[in-house]
């Protein structure tokens, strides 16, 4: 077993504290990374809480991972001593699967196995994430990082990145199509650059008016403050193609279904603890779309750190000492951070 340090939850409080623990010792096809940076997504957060029902304590979180590679396994070809990896939510799957043998290992039908929170396949052994100094993972399951790119930007890619990489590809997003993002948080701020980037017309729904100037910068076309919710319905109902709802808390989603035209689409990424009430009106009027996105598979993510590489697209962070979390966990529930904070793992 090898020995490593990190930060855990205990109970649901929310609050972090140094922990000690051990990894699984190198299988074949398994890589040592040695993590750098790890992002602070607010799925940690819901986790660390319990806000899902499924959290098991002592609960490392983390799965915005990034690092060097230390050491390999037998069987490793897809990686060597010294390179970069990452790792996102996922670590093992059945890989049988009809999903999984299209590439959507996180919609495995036998259950896939978390970066954190989760039981490996022995269904004995619990997975610890990457607030932490390194990480054991199967190769299949570790991504490779684009050099050119500022290795702390890339963190918070392996979730924030995929999460809404991924619906706006499935979907189609693109030129001549109007795009609305709501929220301006982690995941929100990569919708942008990414709507952005394939060329749509990016309108920014925050409640934050001090991150006007921000979606601006960032790529939006154009920003609406929701504290007004009959001045967005006057300016903006029946305009949208395609919204994306990254929002981590309960909030009204009837109005942004009002703003979709004729076959829109509405796609939830966000996960509030508390399901939402929908006026099924908002739907059938319109022949309006209303979907989930769950993260993406292990071939999209790795296409996803590609497309960065190529467009040159980081994340924007706060890189912080691990020894913050708890005011770094804080803050993201005040949405005070621009946009993602990420632990300097090296440091502890
Ligand atoms: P985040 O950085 O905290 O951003 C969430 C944003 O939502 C905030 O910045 C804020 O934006 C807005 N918001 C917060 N509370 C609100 C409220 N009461 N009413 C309206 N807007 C509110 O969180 P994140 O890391 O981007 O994660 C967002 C959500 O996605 C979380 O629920 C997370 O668990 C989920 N998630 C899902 C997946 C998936 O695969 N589907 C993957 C990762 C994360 P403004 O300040 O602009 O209003
Ligand atoms: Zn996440
Ligand atoms: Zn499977």
């Amino acid at each position: 077993m090898i020995n490593t340090s990190g930060y855990a939850a205990f109970k649901s409080s929310g609050q972090l504290a140094p922990f000690e623990f051990k990894r699984r010792e190198l299988k074949p096809n398994d890589i040592l990374i040695e993590i750098d940076f790890c992002g602070v997504c607010h799925s940690d957060i819901h986790q660390v809480k319990n806000e899902w029902g499924n959290a098991e304590y002592p609960m490392v979180p983390g799965h915005e991972i990034v690092g060097h590679i230390t050491k390999i396994g037998t069987a490793v070809k897809k990686f060597s001593v010294g390179d970069l990896a990452g790792v996102g939510c996922l670590v093992d799957s059945c890989r049988t699967c009809s999903n999984c043998q299209e590439g959507f290992q996180q919609f495995c039908l036998n259950g896939s196995v978390g970066t954190y929170n989760s039981l490996e396949k022995d269904g004995e052994t619990r997975t610890f994430g990457g607030y932490s100094k390194c990480i054991v993972v199967d190769q299949d399951f570790a991504l490779i990082i684009p050099k050119n790119l500022d290795l702390k930007t890339v963190a918070p890619l392996l979730c924030a990145g995929i999460t809404t990489y991924s619906p706006l590809r499935h979907w189609g997003v693109g030129p001549g199509q109007k795009v609305g993002v709501v929220g301006l948080g982690g995941l929100g701020h990569m919708a942008v650059k990414f709507a952005h980037s394939f060329g749509a017309h990016v309108t920014v729904f925050t409640r934050s008016e001090n991150k006007k100037a921000d979606a601006l910068k960032l790529g939006a076309d154009e920003v609406a403050l929701t504290n007004d919710p009959q001045k967005v319905l006057a300016d903006h109902a029946g305009k949208f193609d395609f919204i994306l709802d990254t929002v981590s808390a309960p909030h009204d989603l009837n109005l942004y279904l009002q703003l979709l035209k004729r076959d829109g689409k509405m796609v939830l990424v966000g996960l509030p603890e508390i399901p939402p009430n929908i006026e099924v009106g908002n739907l059938i009027f319109g022949r309006k779309t209303l979907a989930g996105s769950l993260i993406g598979g292990i071939p999209e993510t790795q296409e996803m750190l590609y497309y960065c590489g190529v467009n040159n697209i980081g994340c924007d962070i706060e890189l912080i000492h691990p020894s913050k979390i708890n005011v770094a966990f804080e803050r993201t529930l005040n949405s005070d951070v621009k946009y993602r904070f990420v632990l300097d793992m090296k440091a502890i």
